[in-house]
């Protein structure tokens, strides 16, 4: 009997696409030294790929339903191990250590979540290959623009990101309502912007610049106390218009901004 899918579990599975997965394994660089955690395995069609090339594989999965296939297949292999649990409620750190990489087709409806799982795991986890939405990934992953917003600065203050490639929803059991994309963040290990401002700083103005994406950025760092004289002045030094929006601003323009705002 055939597996049968649970959409509340965003499962929708890459069955027989060697040509998705063998791209995945390209451009993810999985070397026999890594150690790889895949989130949400499915029936393992990325894993058994994983299994052939990476000294360790670690998956994550919640459906008690997927454990026998996933067991059948794979246990038999010392390289293996299966977490049958919630991503969200794992700790990570208790089967995976330092410089690990994560591949995985991750459950849609908790992406950001899992990202942020990932981030604060980020003195285990070198570097994160993931299938999103294709959506997300180009919000994640814009450099000026509409498409940006908090969670492309929260990904940008801790790594770095990358739009990899586009995979058709066709490529997919069963056929989601939207095209996916394959991405990377490759996570810093100099704290490069954490060491300039640390991170409720950062968020404080990031959020306020964004809360109102209408907005432009006088109006909406009134929120933060100051007058519209004071802001005036403040954007004025940062040599940012009081007209432009967060949208337009690169996280190097974030940093000078907070910093003349920190010194008021
Ligand atoms: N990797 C497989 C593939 O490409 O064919 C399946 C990907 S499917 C998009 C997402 C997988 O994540 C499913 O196997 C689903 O059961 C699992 N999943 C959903 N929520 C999860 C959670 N909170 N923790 C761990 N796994 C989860």
């Amino acid at each position: 009997m055939s597996f049968k899918h649970k959409k509340k579990f965003g499962q929708n599975f890459l069955t027989d696409q060697r040509e998705v997965l063998r791209k995945i394994m390209e451009v993810s660089d999985v070397k026999a030294e890594d150690t790889v955690l895949e989130i949400g395995p499915g029936e393992g069609a990325l894993t058994a790929l994983l299994l052939d090339t990476a000294k360790r594989v670690v998956t994550v999965e919640i459906d008690r339903d997927l454990e026998k296939i996933l067991r059948k297949k794979f246990d038999s292999n010392p390289k293996y191990t299966l977490v049958m649990n919630d991503v969200l409620e794992t700790n990570l750190k208790d089967y995976v250590g330092e410089g690990t990489k994560v591949v995985a087709n991750i459950p849609y409806y908790i992406t950001s979540p899992i990202i942020n799982k990932l981030i604060e795991n980020r003195d285990v986890i070198d570097e994160i290959y993931i299938m999103v939405q294709k959506e997300v990934a180009e919000r994640i992953c814009a450099k000026k623009g509409k498409e940006r917003s908090v969670l492309t600065l929260a990904v940008e203050y801790f790594g770095e990101a990358e739009y990899l490639f586009t995979i058709p929803k066709e490529f997919f059991t069963p056929i989601p309502k939207v095209d996916s994309a394959f991405m990377s963040i490759k996570l810093y290990k100099n704290e490069r912007y954490s060491k300039i401002v640390d991170e409720d700083c950062f968020f404080k103005y990031v959020k306020a610049a964004f809360a109102n994406k209408r907005k432009n950025l006088l109006n909406n760092f009134t929120a933060l106390g100051k007058s519209k004289d004071e802001l005036r002045e403040i954007l004025a030094q940062a040599n940012i218009a009081e007209t432009e929006r967060a949208e337009n601003l690169s996280i190097d323009d974030f940093l000078n901004l907070i910093a003349i705002f920190e010194k008021k």
